[in-house]
């Protein structure tokens, strides 16, 4: 039950509301419990400068034999209050009136306890009253006790302390209601606050439910089905927003890989039918001549070869998509390796009596994988030998500019139609669609261009198909000198 979130939440927010109102009725308790205690003081204190004014006058006009005495006596039946206990005692303590009468059968002036002027509490509150002119404390006895009030006055040349109690029963009373209307408002309150809490923790989840269960519906079949979105500026919205956006992500990444098996089986089908053809054809004839199976070999050799390029170019493409192709940067002269590639294209150019030039650069020293840019130059060369008509040109160039060099490959090639040029890069592009795999021209699987732009990207540079028109397109490629930091492949 505990799982439930949103029987967590209900849990928590009366928990909250809850402490909240323990600690209001704390509060609120104290607070009135000091104000009631402080106007009972000024009340005491007010009631006891006018009884001392009523004894003052009082012995003025005294005629009996005990004058200071009657005008007590007067005085406490003129200031005669419920709840209200007078006492006056000499210099020694020793009470000399009181409004308590000794007598309970006969107790028609208050209804206080008749020893309680002998207790312990009223005498250690007399004790401890200092000499000063007020003195508030707290007496012992009744139900709930007294507030107590003490002050000095001097009559007929003899000093006398005037003690006054008020019982605290009233104010016990008023509190214990307090406490009592808490100790039912409060209960009552967390019950239609959890009651409302759930209500409102189940309509705010609701949606949430609504996603789960439509995000639980959700598989590699209907990828194309998106969330529901209530309101898409709410948190629920941003989630449902986000759960939406990763599921685009993902249909792209699948949609992709679809098309990268298809293009890639697609691929490898044209040389796997011609191997077998091949083989089936040379087969079927018991006794051929040597010559006839030389054919048939160099045709399934040359088979072979390309489908082991493919293979190749799609296990380096794989392995970069993952991130596992470590490069293995060194330090190298980059005109050096140029030169090396341009050596090595030089057998393709002539046989189609292609120019092929470097420039030719100064040093060139650079940290990078030797071996994959080799990969690169040789692929761009490739590209450029196999798309320019016989007798064309192609110049290669190296240039530094500030930290990276700029390596360019121009051909005299027919070039690459402005509509198709954004795609080139793509796997499995071909410009010329139309032309054949099977021909002997050598056109690649359409993975060359991908992989040298990842070559590229793994050194941190970029490969770009700077210009391309009816008169050739020039590729270029930048490389930062220290290229060995490599970076994730885009
Ligand atoms: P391919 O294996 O077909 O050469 P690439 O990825 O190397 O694949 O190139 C993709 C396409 O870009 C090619 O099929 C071709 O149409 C076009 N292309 C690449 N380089 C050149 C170039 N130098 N001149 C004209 N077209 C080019």
């Amino acid at each position: 039950m505990l799982d439930s979130i949103r029987t967590r939440l209900t849990l928590w927010y009366t928990g909250v509301l809850a402490l909240v109102l323990v600690v209001l009725f704390v509060i609120t308790y104290l607070v009135f419990l000091r104000s009631v205690q402080r106007r009972m003081d000024t009340d005491l204190s007010e009631l006891s400068k006018a009884f001392l004014v009523t004894v003052h006058a009082e012995l003025e006009d005294q005629t009996a034999p005990e004058p200071f005495l009657a005008a007590v006596e007067e005085a406490i039946a003129e200031h005669h209050f419920r709840d209200h206990v007078y006492a006056i005692l000499d210099a020694n303590g020793k009470v000399v009136a009181q409004s308590v009468e000794e007598d309970p059968a006969n107790s028609r002036k208050s209804s206080e306890p008749a020893n309680l002027l002998e207790s312990v509490s009223f005498q250690q509150f007399v004790t401890s009253a200092p000499q000063g002119e007020r003195f508030f404390g707290i007496v012992k006895g009744g139900r709930s006790g007294y507030r107590a009030c003490a002050r000095r006055f001097t009559a007929q040349g003899n000093s006398y302390t005037l003690v006054i109690l008020r019982s605290l029963g009233p104010q016990a009373e008023m509190l214990e209601e307090v406490t009592e209307t808490f100790a039912w408002v409060i209960p009552i309150a967390i019950l239609l606050a959890s009651g409302g809490g759930y209500f409102l923790a189940r309509k705010s989840l609701a949606p949430v439910v609504a996603m789960s269960s439509q995000a639980g519906r959700i598989g590699a079949a209907n990828l194309h089905e998106r969330l529901p979105v209530q309101n898409e500026k709410d948190e629920l919205g941003h989630l449902a927003g986000s759960f939406n956006g990763l599921l685009d992500r993902l249909a792209e990444s699948f949609d992709r890989q679809r098309r990268f098996m298809a293009d890639a089986s697609h691929e490898l089908r044209t040389p796997v039918a011609i191997l077998r053809g091949e083989s089936e054809v040379t087969l079927s004839q018991q006794a051929r001549s040597a010559e006839e199976y030389r054919e048939s070999l160099c045709v399934l050799h040359h088979e072979a070869e390309r489908l082991t390029r493919i293979v190749e170019d799609l296990f380096t493409l794989t392995r970069a998509d993952a991130g596992q192709y470590p490069l293995q940067p060194r330090d190298f002269y980059l005109d050096e390796l140029i030169a090396d590639c341009v050596h090595s294209a030089r057998t393709l150019a002539q046989a189609k009596k292609i120019s092929l030039t470097f420039e030719g650069a100064p040093e060139s020293p650079i940290h990078a994988d030797e071996s994959l840019l080799r990969r690169m130059l040789l692929n761009l060369l490739d590209n450029a030998i196999k798309y320019t008509p016989e007798c064309g040109r192609v110049i290669v160039s190296c240039q530094r500019n500030g930290q990276e060099y700029a390596v360019s490959i121009a051909d005299t090639g027919r070039g690459i139609p402005a509509e198709l040029r954004p795609r080139i890069f793509e796997r499995f592009f071909r410009a010329d669609q139309a032309r054949s795999r099977s021909e002997n021209d050598g056109g690649g699987a359409g993975l060359g261009l991908s992989i040298s732009r990842w070559i590229a990207q793994a050194h941190q540079g970029r490969l770009e198909l700077a210009r391309s028109d009816s008169t050739g397109s020039t590729f270029t490629a930048y490389l930062p000198i220290d290229s060995g930091h490599p970076a994730s492949p885009s």
